[in-house]
């Protein structure tokens, strides 16, 4: 039987293409977290780092990102410490975790709208921190993450 390659191979065993396949791009790792100090619990807010395009829910500056903004996530599966700062619907994460892909996955159903339809990605509700000062930032707390 073949299976497709999320389910016969691990993450570790992925090539490239196959790893940047997965991300489904909802946007929800480019929202502002803030952490608590005192807890070290995790909240989400709506607001989007500047290099977001929300309408597309795309970096806007992919190639530059990891110079450009500090806090941008780098996912690796060496660094898996990563992942607990992901969605649950989010590929990387679920495929960490033993599960599978979201039935929506663009990967499963052809179609990158999808991510959208299913009002996952960000682009609907997410402003950008172009016009949110840092001291509004808990006022835009949406979710908490752990
Ligand atoms: S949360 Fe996961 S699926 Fe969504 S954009 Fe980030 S890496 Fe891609
Ligand atoms: S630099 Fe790009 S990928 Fe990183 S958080 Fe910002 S928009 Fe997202």
């Amino acid at each position: 039987m073949n299976l497709p390659f999320w389910q016969a191979k691990s993450l570790f065993e992925m090539n490239k293409t196959e790893w940047e396949s997965l991300c489904d791009g909802c946007a929800q790792c480019c929202l502002v977290k803030l952490e608590d100090e005192e807890t070290g619990d995790l909240y989400m807010t709506n607001v989007a780092c500047h290099l977001l395009d929300i309408q597309t829910c795309r970096c806007t500056d992919y190639e530059h990102r990891l110079e450009k903004v500090s806090t941008c996530l780098s996912l690796s599966i060496e660094d898996p410490e990563t992942f607990k700062w992901l969605p649950e619907t989010c590929a990387y994460r679920r495929l960490s975790e033993g599960k599978d892909l979201m039935n929506w996955h663009p990967l499963l159903s052809n179609n990158n709208e999808s991510v959208h339809q299913e009002c996952i990605s960000v682009r609907d509700f997410a402003q950008s921190e172009e016009y949110i000062h840092v001291d509004q930032l808990p006022d835009h707390v949406i979710e908490k993450i752990s």
